[in-house]
This record gives C-alpha cells, sequence and structure tokens, in this order.
C-alpha cells in the first residue's frame, strides 16, 4: 500500500552536516521526499509533539534536546513507507540497531539516535499534519 510518513532529522544530525547522506538512505530505500523543511522547535512544541511520552522519565531531556537547534522535517511517501522506513532508521538505541541502519551508522546515544519516524498509519498522519499543510504535499493519495 502507499503510504506517507513523517521522517525528522533531529538537532544531531543536522549538528554532525549529515543531512544529505540521511536523505539519500530515505531515496535508495524506496522513499520518496515529497515535503521537506527546516524548523527549529520551541520546547513547548516539542512537548506537544511528543505527548505520548509525557509520563516518561526521558520526557524533559527528550524536548530539550528536540527544541536545542535546527531540524529537518520530511513527509516521506512509498510503498509500505511507514515499515520500510522504521526498518531504516533501526533500533531507537543505536548499539542495539542493525548494521546498515542509520541509527547504527550515525547514531551516538538513545538521546542522540538522528532521526525520528511515524511508528503507525494514524500517528503519522497527524504527525504529517504537526509540520505541514495539505498544500504542502505532493498529492497523489485521496
Ligand atoms: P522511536 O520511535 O524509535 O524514536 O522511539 P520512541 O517513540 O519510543 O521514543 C521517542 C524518543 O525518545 C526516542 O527516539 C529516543 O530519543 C527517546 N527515548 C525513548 N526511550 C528512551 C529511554 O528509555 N531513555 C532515553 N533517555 N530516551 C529514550
Amino acid at each position: 500500500m502507499l503510504e506517507r510518513t513523517l521522517a525528522i532529522i533531529k538537532p544531531d544530525g543536522v549538528r554532525s552536516r549529515i543531512i544529505g547522506e540521511i536523505i539519500r538512505c530515505y531515496e535508495q530505500g524506496g522513499l520518496t521526499p515529497i515535503a521537506i523543511r527546516s524548523t527549529q522547535l520551541t520546547k513547548e512544541q516539542a512537548k506537544d509533539f511528543y505527548q505520548v511520552h509525557r509520563d516518561q522519565p526521558f520526557f524533559d531531556d527528550l524536548t530539550s534536546f528536540m527544541s536545542s537547534g535546527l531540524i529537518v522535517v520530511l513527509a516521506l511517501e512509498g510503498e509500505g513507507a511507514i515499515l520500510r522506513h522504521r526498518d531504516l532508521m533501526g533500533a531507537t538505541d543505536p548499539s542495539k540497531a542493525a548494521e546498515g541502519t542509520i541509527r547504527k551508522a550515525f547514531g551516538s546515544s538513545i538521546d542522540c539516535n538522528v532521526v525520528h519516524g511515524s511508528d503507525a498509519l494514524e500517528t503519522a498522519g497527524k504527525e504529517i499534519e504537526f509540520f505541514f499543510s495539505d498544500d504542502d504535499l505532493y498529492s497523489q493519495i485521496e
């Protein structure tokens, strides 16, 4: 099924100047960026985006980190995009991520793990809406 998913290159990825390498992984993995923007989240926006984790002990660190610098946000489209993207990213903890994944190659810790990816169809839709309006998105899915 043709799907869309949200990717974020986190502040550590932007600071390491590996935006191009990461987008290359998406493209080679069969995912097409249909919208891209750079932005910096406020702490409040980061809390809003990660609200499912609000009761987790790492919530404050996560939202401080995610608002600490520029991020690059992409809507990616492709066959089975959500799982395909999760496979390309690798496990949340880079030390446990499989060889050849983005987090294995570029991640330095569970906090600085370079990329975010939606985990399901419903969250993907909501996360894309968080950053993009309909007019930003190339339209192929009704
Ligand atoms: P993801 O979908 O693989 O990004 O993982 P989650 O949605 O579960 O968590 C969101 C982000 O919170 C992760 O990418 C990590 O940066 C961070 N995180 C998740 N679990 C932990 C944890 O146990 N400890 C810490 N310090 N950070 C975590």
